[in-house]
């Protein structure tokens, strides 16, 4: 059976990367009836946190990515490790290394003076029995290293890559297998749990490639039947850089997509197209959806794009299909504003007219905000209003009249369409002065709708402040 996986690290923020491999390891997985597990990989003591941790379980939740079975903590199984390193050792794979951190700087500042890359010289595979004793008797702490022997390329068949090969003289000498503390290092702990988990496949981000070749030597090593791998291309902005939490900030995180009123459904479905063709062309669709043809050579490797202008219309799509109740309650923790004031007609029609444009739920508060408040005309608008006063001033006097019905959006829309055929004027003369005098704003619903929610008092007053 398929068993894929996903295994974050707790030392940040849930990254849309890690989302990313999440994804395309759980299509994988349930594409072929397989499973899909999480395994969080929190060894690193001193930079994994438990608040990192609950954001991280938090984020799947929240974006319905389930796991089977339960979270495996790597922490919790120290004790597994052990039995493979002491095998490697009685197998002569691996070995203790006594260099201390003096000896190890020396070593890497000759390598520097030489123009030479810089790595461990595997100087611990030739200590003689004498120097071994003298070390040991001097109480010198030592690392474990796996003796990847002589020179090779370490070869796999990259799912998403195809043919990769990679030498070991390149990957920076004998790997440490297991630190002074007894600590055993990432590639060793991974490779461990990938065989005790029975991983059939791993696909990861293309970060990993070195540490690939190097859990491969592990797993020869270790006599263990290897996974297939794929690496999965990393998330650059436009301007080619990694997305990164330091360099980007929240963007690069999913936190702020869930603050900010995005519909999970749609970060997923981003997520997934940003480096996944489906084989029909579709662009719309869910996670089983997806599985139902998802094909993992699909998969580019070109590096994916960040690019918020897609993620906002997928958001677009997911919202439009909504009736007006589910995009109510959608709306409601986000809305500052008590739309009760207006009757259920207009509640209705004016989120109607205004959800095209709602690219997160968020942004509901910007597109009703002027029935409420008082807003100020940004400055490079004002000579549109200016120009526009003839404008203001005849569709004041008309609002002005006494018992003019301001529910009557049409009625209203017919006489502002009255004074253009009697100006003369184009729709953009007549529509855009009104606007902005009365919603600050160059777009909005239909302006004859947009007085009738005003009604009386704000409309006057607005128009009354330009003329
Ligand atoms: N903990 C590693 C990371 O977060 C996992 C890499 C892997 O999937 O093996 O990058």
């Amino acid at each position: 059976m398929i068993k894929t996986r996903i295994a974050p690290s707790p030392t940040g923020n849930l990254h849309l990367g890690t989302v990313r491999t999440a994804l395309y390891n759980q299509l994988l997985a349930k594409s072929l009836a397989g499973k899909f597990c999480f395994r969080l990989e929190d060894t690193d003591r001193t930079r994994s946190n438990e608040d990192f941790t609950k954001e991280i379980i938090e984020g799947f939740k929240w974006l319905n990515i389930d796991w089977d079975g339960d979270m495996v903590r790597q922490s919790e199984r120290g004790s597994h490790y052990q039995e493979y390193v002491d095998q490697l050792i009685a197998n002569s794979k691996a070995y203790k290394c006594y260099a201390n951190a003096e000896e190890l700087e020396e070593m890497r500042k000759a390598q520097r003076a030489k123009k030479l890359p810089e790595g461990y010289d595997n100087r611990g595979r030739k200590l003689s029995t004498e120097q071994i004793k003298q070390y040991e008797s001097d109480e010198r702490k030592f690392v474990i290293r796996l003796n990847l022997g002589i020179d090779r390329n370490i070869e796999w068949n990259d799912v998403v890559r195809g043919p990769m090969s990679i030498n070991t003289k390149d990957i920076g000498g004998d790997p440490i297998i297991q630190k002074f503390d007894g600590q055993v290092l990432y590639n060793f702990a991974v490779v461990v749990d990938d065989h005790a988990m029975e991983m059939t496949h791993v696909f990861r981000g293309e970060d990993h490639l070195t540490n690939t070749a190097k859990q491969i030597a592990i797993y020869q090593a270790l006599d263990f039947q290897q996974p297939i791998f794929g690496h999965l291309p990393l998330i650059f902005t436009k301007d080619k850089q990694k997305l990164s939490k330091r360099k980007h900030g929240d963007i690069a995180g999913v936190d702020k997509y869930r603050k900010e009123g995005y519909l999970p459904e749609a970060l997923v479905n981003y997520l997934i197209a940003t480096s996944y063709s489906a084989i029909d062309d579709t662009e719309i669709y869910s996670l089983d959806e997806s599985a139902k043809t998802f094909d993992p050579h699909r998969i580019s490797k070109s590096p994916a794009i960040y690019d918020i202008a897609k993620l906002n219309w997928f958001n677009r799509e997911y919202i439009s299909k909504f009736s007006h109740d589910e995009l109510m309650a959608h709306l409601k923790p986000y809305l500052k504003y008590d739309l009760s004031v207006f009757t259920e007609t207009q509640q209705t029609d004016l989120i109607d007219a205004i959800r095209g444009n709602l690219n997160k739920f968020d942004e509901i508060n910007n597109n009703v905000s002027y029935f409420f408040d008082d807003e100020e005309i940004e400055e490079k608008q004002i000579k549109f209003v200016d120009e526009g006063k003839p404008v203001l001033n005849k569709l004041l006097d008309v609002l002005s009249a006494d018992g003019f019905d301001f529910s009557n959006a049409s009625q209203i829309k017919e006489e502002i369409n009255k004074i253009g055929e009697e100006l003369g004027l184009k729709a953009k003369q007549l529509f855009w002065p009104i606007r902005l005098a009365l919603s600050s704003r160059s777009h909005g619903p239909d302006l004859g709708f947009v007085i009738s929610l005003l009604g009386k008092d704000k409309s006057l007053a607005r128009l009354s402040k330009h003329v």
